[in-house]
């Protein structure tokens, strides 16, 4: 039998392809030159005749001039928000207050490519994740509680729940529309009106959301926009006219806000920092476990108040965790956040970055060894590759401080005791993971770990349906779910 020849002649089948850039057309948006606040359902100019532009992550394009309200500005808004209470939408039917809910849950659906791309390019995160987690998880809040605005009665039964009035609430660069989403409409479903003040660096699809405002004949004045800094944010939170503070950033300004308004009678929630541990126990089946781990802390450039940032590994299977999370690393791509093949974005700002850059030579510097897997960064606007920390003491910065980037420090543990006792070990409690293959272990771990949500082997999923916040210097108070209602309520006790 003649043996069958091998051929030399051809090329080797290549083990991978390169992907071919598919960047999302930016067309959909049109961006006016420069905004003016949005008060009383009207564009306004700042009384304090300040701008300054919102610029673009990827390559410090600058987008449009956003006004930064002042004193002056912000009481306007307080006023226009006041007038619109009183003047009808606090007794508009709840029916009524529900369709307005519904409509815009229905435009943000039908303009969501619009204000994928809009999120992309103002903050920086991959269009995957604007188009596929932040805007149908937008329109999905108000869905949900356009269902609970005429239902409040069932919802606290026996307890007459009543709006507050105006609601004054400051949000983060992370997730823009989608922290306006969880602000705005249980709000609105509760018969309160708004002043909303975004964060400086991401402005953008929330002065486009007033346009959603405009086409859903929202009456005037129940929802206000007032852009600008820090500022506009302390003006907010002091303002006598304002009933109720809701605020989600860093706990250092958290702290500053609950003083400011300690005494005065105000509501207030605050949805702080974290600094999760994502447990890895060694029955867990490991390679999922790895997607999550890559979920938990590069998901939007690890730009996450419940980044799983602290990864535990049980001690037996250490190596092969860390090496198949090396060898997943290896596969992130890093780039321009329009493209649709991009699965770690810009980091948000200038300062973001030079804050991870002094974390993660913290790091170093005090003993950590660190891996990041090779990948071209592109040369404009400001970038950091996707870095795992290993020989981490739980004492070190990167172990026990925010990073808020794409930087994970692993540590190990034996038995669940030691897993339980190190992740509790930090001034934050918002979020953990677990991962086992059994129930029994991730029910009793739930209520030994000190976190506001517990993920069982997945990470980072969000519902309205659910519940979200933290304790201790994560904040207090919860968004989403009916517990997400109640403080934008006042009843009888
Ligand atoms: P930040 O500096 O606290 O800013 C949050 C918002 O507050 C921004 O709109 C900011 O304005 C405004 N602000 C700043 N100083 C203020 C003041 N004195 N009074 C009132 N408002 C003021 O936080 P960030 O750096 O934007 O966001 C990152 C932090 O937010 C992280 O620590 C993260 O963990 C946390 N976060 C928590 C959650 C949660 O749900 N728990 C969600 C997302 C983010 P500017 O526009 O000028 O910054
Ligand atoms: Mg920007």
């Amino acid at each position: 039998m003649a043996e069958v020849e091998k051929r030399q002649d051809r090329s080797p089948v290549p083990s991978a392809f390169e992907y071919a850039t598919a960047p999302e057309s930016r067309d959909i948006v049109r961006l006016e030159d420069r905004y003016g606040l949005f008060v009383g359902g009207e564009w306004v100019e700042p009384r304090s005749e300040e701008f300054a532009p919102s610029v673009a992550p990827r390559d410090e394009e600058p987008l449009a001039e956003v006004a930064y309200a002042g004193a002056e500005d912000v009481d306007l808004a307080v006023g226009a928000a006041r007038d619109a209470f009183a003047n009808g939408w606090s007794d508009l039917a709840p029916s009524e207050r529900a369709k307005y809910l519904f409509r815009v849950a229905r435009i943000l659906q039908e303009r969501s490519r619009e204000f994928a791309v809009l999120e992309s390019l103002d903050g920086g995160k991959p269009i995957r994740e604007s188009r596929d987690v932040d805007l149908p998880l937008s329109a999905a809040h108000f869905f949900y509680y356009a269902g609970w605005a005429d239902k409040l009665e069932y919802a606290f039964p026996n307890r007459r729940p009543r709006p507050i009035g105006v609601a004054g609430q400051i949000i983060p660069w992370n997730f823009p529309l989608l922290m306006l989403s969880w602000k705005i409409a249980p709000a609105l479903a509760a018969g309160n009106t708004v002043v909303l003040k975004p964060a400086e660096s991401t402005p953008l699809t929330a002065l486009l959301f007033a346009d959603v405002l405009r086409q859903a004949e929202l009456p005037a004045g129940v929802v206000n926009i007032v852009t600008g800094d820090g500022r506009a944010g302390a003006e907010l939170v002091s303002h006598s006219g304002v009933d109720k503070i809701a605020f989600t950033g860093s706990t250092e300004v958290g702290k500053e806000i609950m003083r400011a308004v300690a005494g005065s009678g105000k509501k207030l929630t605050l949805e702080l920092g974290g600094k999760a541990a994502n447990v890895i126990f060694d029955d867990a089946p490991l390679d999922q476990a790895v997607e999550g781990i890559i979920n938990g802390i590069y998901f939007n450039q690890g730009h996450v108040c419940c980044a799983g940032s602290r990864l535990f590994v049980q001690e037996s299977v250490y190596e092969e965790v860390l090496a198949k999370l090396k060898r997943r690393m290896g596969t992130l791509r890093v780039g321009d956040p329009l493209d649709k093949n991009t699965d770690v974005g810009a980091i948000n700002s200038r300062e973001q970055l030079d804050r991870i850059k002094e974390l993660v030579a913290s790091g170093k510097e005090e003993g950590a060894e660190v891996y990041q897997p090779p990948c071209r960064l592109p040369e404009k606007g400001w970038w950091f590759p996707p870095t795992v920390f290993t020989n981490v003491a739980q004492s070190y910065r990167i172990a026990q401080e925010e990073i808020f980037g794409p930087v994970l420090s692993v540590l190990t543990f034996r038995t669940p005791d030691e897993a339980v006792e190190k992740a509790n070990n930090t001034p934050y409690g918002l979020s953990a993971g677990v991962w086992t293959e059994k129930g029994s272990r991730i029910l009793s771990m739930a209520q030994r770990l000190k976190a506001g949500v517990i993920w069982a082997n997945t990470y980072n999923r969000f519902d309205p349906t659910s519940p979200f916040g933290g304790y201790k210097e994560s904040g207090f108070g919860r968004e989403g779910g009916l517990h997400g209602l109640a403080p934008y309520l006042t009843f009888d006790e």
